[in-house]
């Protein structure tokens, strides 16, 4: 379905971006401006696929970027120290100037064509992109399930890639920070950006392809929470007012800070559940938990 039949009313082509919003602007009084601006976008560009392309690509750099910044300012000042979870080791403005281009010449070889690739495929696979947008329930349930089946294909994946010929070929390029910061999120070789990316954007592809119910608003929404979630998880900082602290299950940075400084252990992404189910936590008290269950252990085979 293309948006431009969603829109009410038929209106001569203004050739600029705010000519269009205008025009929609007066014929859809019932839309807030996010959803005039959307509408507005489509029909001018004439063309979904590169819309959409455009879109996802300025809004992951713009994401990406803006997101780890904060971190960047965090690391130089000296305040926050004790909250950072390896305090010792604090990034060099050189090591993130290195980070950034590499992650920024993957963004444009990798990500981009596959970026591409998307609207042809969630349009085949039924992807709402008219307006209005869905209600706020409905977005924050169908997020939620994507974070889940996200979480569990990136403890499987990368899990596996810790696999010795896995890891020396594919995955020891994002271990080269074994103190991560936030631009390090996806600091990673192509083969494993492609495959840990098939969790964050498989998983809504696979929910419009079962239920044909999924808007590509709401697929925005998740792919900024999902940044949010790995540039945070990368950030090496822990705060008292942390997700994690709020929600027990929650990963978080001192899940995945151990991760680096280990090299083993703590896989999944987003929750701790895998990671507490399968006995593969990281860290000293997950360390001393698997001592005192084997000292039990034996204990128990000495007395029978
Ligand atoms: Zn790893
Ligand atoms: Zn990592």
């Amino acid at each position: 379905m293309a948006l431009n039949a969603t829109i009410a009313g038929v209106f001569a082509e203004p050739d600029t971006l705010m000519g269009v919003f205008e025009e929609v602007s007066k014929m859809n009084v019932h839309l807030n401006i996010l959803e005039r601006a959307w509408a507005a976008w489509y029909l001018w560009m004439q063309n979904d696929t590169l819309a959409t392309g455009i879109m996802s690509f300025v809004m992951h750099e713009v994401i990406y970027f803006g997101r780890s910044a904060p971190w960047m300012i965090i690391d130089a000042l000296p305040y926050f120290r004790k909250y950072k979870l390896q305090n010792q080791k604090v990034p060099t403005l050189k090591e993130q100037w290195e980070c950034a281009s590499l992650v920024l010449l993957s963004h444009f070889t990798v990500e981009l064509p596959q970026i591409w690739l998307f609207h042809p495929i969630a349009a085949y696979c039924g992807m709402d992109y008219g307006v209005p947008f869905p209600s706020f329930g409905k977005m924050a349930f169908q997020i939620a399930v994507f974070f889940v089946l996200e979480d569990t294909w990136h403890y499987w994946f990368h899990r596996a890639l810790h696999y010795g010929p896995l890891y020396k070929n594919i995955h020891k390029l994002h271990h080269t920070y074994s103190a991560p910061f936030g631009l390090a999120a996806e600091y990673a070789s192509p083969i494993e950006v492609m495959l840990l990316a098939i969790g964050t954007v498989g998983s809504p592809i696979l929910w419009v392809f079962l239920t044909g119910d999924l808007h590509l608003f709401t697929m925005y929404v998740w792919i900024v929470c999902r940044l949010f979630q790995a540039i945070d998880a990368h950030s090496g900082y822990d705060f008292p007012w942390s997700l994690r602290h709020i929600l027990p299950f929650w990963a978080g940075a001192d899940h995945h800070d151990v991760h680096h400084e280990r090299f083993i252990g703590n896989y999944s992404s987003s929750f701790r559940w895998w990671d507490y189910m399968l006995d593969t936590e990281s860290g000293p008290e997950a360390a001393k938990r698997r001592r005192d269950r084997k000292i039990k252990a034996m204990k128990a085979q000495k007395t029978q």
